[in-house]
């Protein structure tokens, strides 16, 4: 790779850092150690009003730095960098998306949320997929001031191109392609100003010059949006690499039912944070040899995005005690 490596992790405070986000994590900071130049950023996606908190913000810092994994550059607070937060960037997301409205990539939508759920449930009643059909796309002034006068606060709702086919690459799953009637326009900003993940997640990406977004399988629908987004910005598309789910051994979705699922409670178990990252780096990286325990060191050297699976990683919690038991 000769271009700079620039990876993020970009947890949103909402509860208990989950095994799940450190292996997101891990990863993004292995492949930036891997390289000389390489930079992990921390941003903390803190959009989500109601479930964001500081607590589970101090949660995620404190784990990660339990864990070793510490980042590059940030906010700085007094000689120290805090992350980035993104209701700090407000005025950023404004700015692009009144671009995107100048342009006429974007339009102010005044359906309330009864309208649109209404709307869906007649698509999806007739089998269609519920994508917002474009009452707004094209409102007389007339039209805008009756509902403004009825209070309506509006959104912002991204213009969709039709017909195209939204393509990206993804170190994992390989060539992925979309058609974009099935995206449809989407909100964007919400009718509090504040930008929602898809839109904020591509202005800060592209700002921060990431090159490798790597992330968990769970968002690989949110990114043909996000593709279609850096295209109207006009910002490079980062490469992506959607990381598979963690089961559980009964092989259903890792839950609380199967234990311990986040880094506070195994620290408090007493496992170590070597044990733990060895761990994580196994759950979907294999290595090309029978080497099973790895010190941090050797981890950077040997993880390669090349070697990680589609499938599904197996919590197996075995292994995770006889890793604990060799340190
Ligand atoms: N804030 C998102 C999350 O925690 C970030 C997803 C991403 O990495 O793009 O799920
Ligand atoms: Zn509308």
């Amino acid at each position: 790779m000769s271009e700079q490596i620039r990876v993020r992790f970009a947890p949103s405070p909402t509860g208990p850092f989950h095994i799940g986000g450190a292996r997101s994590a891990l990863f993004n900071w292995l492949l930036a150690r891997k390289y000389p130049n390489g930079k992990f950023v921390l941003r903390i996606e803190d959009t989500d009003r109601v479930r964001s908190s500081k607590e589970s913000e101090e949660n995620i810092k404190e784990s990660l730095k339990w864990l070793g994994l510490d980042w590059d550059e940030g906010v700085d607070v007094g000689g120290d960098y805090g992350p980035y937060h993104q209701m700090e960037r407000l005025d950023i997301y404004k700015k692009y998306a009144q671009q995107l409205l100048d342009e006429g990539k974007a339009y102010y939508c005044y359906c309330t949320e009864e309208e649109i759920a209404a709307e869906r449930k007649a698509l999806m009643a007739e089998n269609k997929m519920p994508i917002y059909q474009g009452h707004c796309r094209h409102l007389t002034a007339e039209q805008i001031e009756a509902y403004k006068a009825e209070g309506r606060k509006p959104t912002i709702r991204f213009r969709t191109p039709e017909n195209k086919t939204v393509e990206f690459e993804d170190m994992v799953r390989g060539h992925m392609q979309f058609d974009s009637n099935g995206v449809g326009d989407f909100v964007i900003v919400k009718a509090d100003g504040i930008p929602v993940y898809n839109f904020a997640v591509v202005i800060d990406d592209a700002l921060m010059k990431i090159s490798h977004v790597i992330r968990a399988e769970e968002h690989l629908s949110n990114t043909p949006r996000q593709v279609v987004l850096y295209d109207a910005l006009g910002f490079n598309v980062p490469t992506f690499a959607h990381i598979s789910l963690i089961l559980g051994k009964d092989h259903s979705k890792m839950s609380k039912r199967h234990g311990a699922t986040s880094v506070e409670q195994y620290k408090n178990l007493g496992y170590l944070p070597e044990a733990i990252v060895n761990f994580l780096a196994l759950l979907g990286w294999a290595p090309q040899n029978e080497q099973e325990i790895f010190s941090i060191d050797e981890l950077v050297k040997a993880f390669s995005m090349d070697h990680v699976a589609k499938n599904p990683a197996v919590f197996d919690i075995d292994k995770l005690n006889w890793l604990n038991a060799q340190y």
